[in-house]
């Protein structure tokens, strides 16, 4: 009978690496780490264009070889292996239930197939939780204190994940964390998820621009119309503009701002987070859009015990967070590195 996981192999020496793949619909970039979540080298390689699951496998696992290799040690000395996909993941069995980017890709059983191709322990996640756990692990180098984290990721959508008590929270059904599909416009724009309000149609790069195109159709006068004339309008011609003083632009990341704000004071009433790490494309603009979040949060923000606020910051990791939260992960599961003395 097969078991629906890999056993960990024993090794003669603690293991000296970690593996993390972050696995999308083009690329997958992958990084092998030390025990203290410290990067030893990284690879990034185009996802293959037939992307039959054992297909993927095989290149995921001849990028982590060729990782190994490159950093002088031997594959004995892996301790695990983590992958984030895009995608609805059961991340107890390691089952991915369904991938978009990802074509045929139905129940596969992930954990089972690159654990017996890679012969190393295995742990799938989605892959915004994956970069959460990759944020938390790089934060948690500066504050050993610190349980409960969340990543917000303003790219074209929202993509988000939490970690509570020092692991990534699924909820009942592994769809815990989707901060994107908060409601904070009751009865606004209509959402492709169904909902009315979401946050997404609100804070994201998609949406910025959208808002800006709705404005000026409504006859406000801005130097966006320039770009919005010959197709170039982006959310970073948005925020160069605030910054050059455009008003219109202004009022758009102040909006952005706004209700980025009522997202995360929602997530702190709710789970007491000590650390909101805004990620994504949109988080690029830097204080042009973090001096206005923590301002728009600490004037709504509650008073009482002096205001209690989590810490709020751009990403530092940026798009290294997926391969970095997948090792990291691994070396959780496994208890082992800069997590074994305390989960
Ligand atoms: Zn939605």
């Amino acid at each position: 009978m097969e078991t629906t996981r890999p056993l960990p192999i024993s090794n003669a020496c603690p293991p000296t690496c970690y593996v993390g793949l972050d696995l999308g619909g083009t690329r997958i970039k992958a990084g092998l780490l030390d025990p203290s979540c410290k990067v030893l080298t990284r690879q990034i390689d185009p996802t293959p264009t037939d992307s039959r699951p054992d297909v993927v496998v095989k290149v995921m696992n001849e990028l982590a070889h060729r990782m190994v290799e490159e950093a002088g040690l031997e594959w004995d000395s892996v301790g695990g292996v983590g992958i984030g996909v895009p995608g609805l993941i059961d991340s107890r069995t390691g089952i991915v239930r369904a991938c978009v980017n990802l074509k045929g890709w139905k129940d596969v059983g992930l954990r089972e197939l690159a654990g017996k191709a890679m012969g190393r322990p295995v742990v799938v996640d989605n892959d915004a939780n994956a970069a959460a756990f990759g944020e938390y692990s790089f934060a948690l180098k500066r504050n050993a204190g610190l349980h409960h984290l969340a990543l917000v990721t303003l790219g074209t959508g929202v993509g988000s994940g939490i970690v509570l008590n020092r692991r990534v929270f699924h909820g009942g059904g592994g769809l815990a964390g989707e901060v994107g599909h908060m409601i904070v416009e009751p009865g606004g724009h209509l959402c492709p998820c169904g909902q009315q309000g979401c946050l997404e149609r609100y804070a994201s790069a998609t949406a910025l621009v959208r808002q800006a195109t709705e404005l000026m159709a409504a006859g406000k006068r801005s130097k966006l119309e320039r770009y919005l004339e010959d197709g170039s309008l982006s959310s970073r011609i948005i925020f160069d503009e605030a910054k050059a003083g455009d008003w219109l632009s202004q009022r758009l990341v102040e909006d952005l701002a706004g209700y980025l704000a009522v997202a995360c004071i929602n997530l702190c009433r709710v789970i007491d987070l000590q650390a909101i790490v805004i990620g994504g494309g949109v988080a690029n603009a830097g204080d042009l859009l973090m001096d206005p979040l923590r301002r728009a949060f600490t004037e709504q923000n509650w008073g009482i015990a002096g205001g209690i606020k989590p810490n709020l910051n751009a990403t530092e990791l940026k798009n290294e967070a997926g391969f970095v939260g997948a090792a990291a992960l691994a070396m959780a599961e496994t208890g082992e590195g800069m997590f074994g003395s305390f989960l």
